[in-house]
């Protein structure tokens, strides 16, 4: 007969080994995946955790089922050390934690009573709401795959079991001490173990006695069960989660290179771009994969999933979790090397993403799909697969600098115009003229007829505001920021290595730019420049200090609404300047949308998608547009090329026309600016009086 205490022994020993096994075989494709040096800043990694993980500090973000997480989690912390002094007391009875002896170990049972109770009422309304109320972000539309809510409520019953258990244990127990006139210490009341004290209370001593071994026996098998078969689905990111945070990205708008251990000089030696298959992913994106809890906010928030293409961020991590748990078996031989294009994901699937970042700023467990998507599509284009209609403008990327094919020395042509009196006068630094500002125009302000505005208005406002400030003009090239992100890594270190060397030879001390696309790639594609700045936080510090005033709104009727540009807002957590210089135009009345800020729904630009026409449902411009209708505005302001393009756009497809209107923040303050504030020149005579050199 085996005694309990030998039962208990060969159950811990069964169990810690069986986990230690199952862990030990999820971490075989990890060792084989690519490098990533996420080793680096101890103390902002620790920060990360403290903040995202131990802090939840995203799951508010969704009210119920925030508020849901943080009492699972928050029970799940306090309980831990009472799981663990349980386990030990079945082999040795009168163990007690140290530290909770006395006192304070009396008010952690008290407090851990209630932890068990909430934890166990927290799971009854996980299941009830995962099976009846059923949140649409939990759907898995059929092309998608299979949706793992059984696997979801079978987890949450077994921790509700645990809490049982454990409660039954702390019930059983008081009841059989005052049954036998024993001192017993006071359950929290109304707790789950107080409840069922009061239910024990009439039975025999044997049957409690009997009651607690079988309650101790139950919690034990469910603990380990839990523990082993967790990794076999979403709950595995109980264990992993809490290093899928500490190992998380720690710069925003930044890209991962190629190959992290392959100096770029270095990048014609390597074989294959990209990823292709599984293996090439990197540890730490194969650690996201586990660490996804399947809770739907990154697709809830992706706006190519919104307008029905065929991208949801949520499903690109399950397909690959249940790529890696079938490729990577607990039981059986690892085989792998299968292309992931073609199998697990379809190319329309990756080409779809506009890179807005929407998913990351939502999953409270900071997965990356940024990297991943690009790092896809880097695989496509090393195999030559470049979808038809992005062929044209990549091939003139490569011969002119810009995608649509246009002469270089058309590029400073926007200045050569009536609208700017002084036309031809923008200062362009070409070696004969300096300036301290350089504003870098980039290709579709530079080469779209109605951008072109945005720089004018731009060139007006910097020189109202007296910068002595220059263009690239032909001596500029694309920033080759959606390049990058569309996956050509290669055509984009040329670009980025000849406006490198264009601006280092101009010898500014900072860079301007209007477009937010430039100015995330300047400020993280590119390296050793000197500082740059979006035009709304240059208007912005001048607004602060006074020294900018606007006009009143010329129709108080109007109402206006800010749509952040992913690159300006998400990426680069610039909100408030543009709103601060909004806010100081007399008479402008502003609304907020339903999705604004760090919510903004993406107008469909980013990633080339100017050019590349995705199988959707609805366009993104006109579901933005119809938002800014419902918050009650007629002016969408925006502050970047690509969104004004598809905004107004959008409002001529939404049948608008008339009724809503877009316009650029530079050619808002442009038009609102107060002349001559500065005590200088006037409007005709602000800008650069040396002659255009394109
Ligand atoms: S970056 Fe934007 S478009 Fe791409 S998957 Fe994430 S939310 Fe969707
Ligand atoms: S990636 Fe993050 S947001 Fe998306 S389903 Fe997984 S845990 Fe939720």
């Amino acid at each position: 007969m085996v005694s309990g205490r030998n039962l208990f022994l060969a159950i811990h020993v069964l169990g810690v080994a069986c986990f230690a096994y199952i862990v030990a075989r999820r971490l075989v494709p990890l060792v084989r995946a690519q490098s990533d040096p996420r080793f680096d800043h101890p103390i902002a990694r620790l920060g990360k955790v403290f903040q995202f993980w131990l802090g939840q500090w995203k799951h508010p973000r969704y009210k119920f089922a925030g508020a849901l997480h943080i009492l699972i989690f928050a029970g799940f912390i306090l309980l831990a050390l009472r799981a663990f002094s349980l386990l030990i007391v079945g082999v040795s009875a009168d163990f007690v934690m140290p530290g909770l002896s006395g006192r304070t170990g009396r008010i952690y049972d008290l407090v851990t009573d209630y932890a068990a109770t909430v934890v166990f009422m927290c799971m009854v309304v996980a299941v009830v709401r995962r099976l009846v109320f059923r949140p649409a972000r939990y759907a898995v539309p059929e092309k998608f795959g299979k949706a793992h809510t059984a696997d979801a409520v079978f987890l949450l019953g077994l921790i509700a079991v645990l809490m049982v258990a454990d409660s039954v244990l702390a019930a059983s127990r008081a009841a059989r001490l005052s049954a036998q006139g024993l001192p017993v210490e006071t359950l929290a009341f109304l707790s789950l173990p107080w409840m069922l004290q009061a239910m024990f209370a009439a039975m025999p001593v044997a049957t409690l006695a009997g009651l607690s071994s079988g309650a101790y026996l139950a919690h034990e098998i469910t603990f380990y069960f839990l523990l082993c078969y967790r990794p076999f689905g979403i709950q595995f990111h109980v264990e992993t989660s809490l290093f899928s945070v500490y190992f998380a990205k720690l710069k925003r708008g930044t890209l991962k290179p190629v190959r992290w251990n392959v100096p770029e000089d270095r990048l014609d030696q390597v074989k294959s771009f990209g990823v292709k298959t599984f293996e090439d992913f990197t540890w730490k994106h194969m650690l996201d994969f586990y660490s996804c809890a399947d809770c739907g906010r990154c697709a809830d928030n992706c706006p190519s999933y919104a307008v029905g293409r065929p991208l949801a961020p949520r499903f690109l991590t399950i397909k690959s979790r249940d790529y890696a748990f079938r490729h990577y078996p607990v039981f059986g031989n690892a085989h792998n090397g299968e292309p992931l294009i073609g199998n697990l994901y379809s190319e329309d699937e990756i080409w779809s993403c506009t890179t807005c970042g929407a998913c990351e700023e939502e999953c409270p467990l900071l997965v990356e799909y940024i990297d991943k998507i690009v790092d896809l599509r880097r695989g496509m284009i090393d195999d030559g697969n470049v979808p038809q209609s992005l062929q044209k403008p990549l091939k003139a990327l490569e011969s002119r600098g810009n995608p649509y094919g246009k002469m270089e020395k058309k590029r400073a042509d926007w200045t050569k115009t009536a609208e700017l009196p002084q036309a031809g006068k923008v200062k362009v630094l070409d070696g004969k003229n300096g300036a301290d500002t350089l504003y870098f125009v980039d290709s579709i302000t530079s080469y779209d007829d109605r951008m072109q505005s945005i720089g004018r208005a731009t060139a007006r406002i910097l020189s109202e505001l007296g910068k002595n400030f220059g263009i690239l003009g032909a001596a500029e090239k694309d920033s080759g920021h959606e390049v990058r992100r569309f996956g050509e890594e290669t055509l984009f270190a040329a670009l980025r290595d000849h406006n490198t060397d264009a601006i280092k030879n101009a010898g500014v001390e900072r860079i301007v730019t209007a477009d937010p696309h430039a100015y995330n790639a300047l400020k993280h594609d590119y390296k050793d420049l000197p500082p740059v700045e979006h035009i709304s936080q240059v208007i912005a510090r001048e607004v602060k200090t006074g020294t900018v005033r606007f006009n009143p709104v010329a129709d108080e009727g109007k109402v206006y609404t800010y749509h952040d540009p992913c690159y300006l807002g998400r990426h680069n957590q610039v909100y408030d300047d543009p709103r601060t210089v909004l806010d100081a135009i007399p008479g402008l009345k502003r609304v907020e949308m339903k999705r604004d800020r760090d919510r903004s729904f993406c107008c469909g630009g980013g990633g080339l998608m100017l050019f590349y026409e995705p199988k959707e449902e609805q366009r993104m411009g006109v579901v933005r547009v119809r938002m800014a209708e419902e918050s009650g505005a007629s002016v969408i302001v925006t502050a970047c090329p690509f969104c004004m393009a598809n905004i107004e756009d959008a409002i001529k497809v939404a049948g608008l026309e008339g009724k809503m209107s877009a316009i650029d923040l530079a050619e808002l303050v442009d038009q609102q600016m107060v002349r001559g504030g500065r005590g200088e020149k006037s409007e005709t005579t602000k800008l650069e009086t040396v002659t255009c050199g394109g």
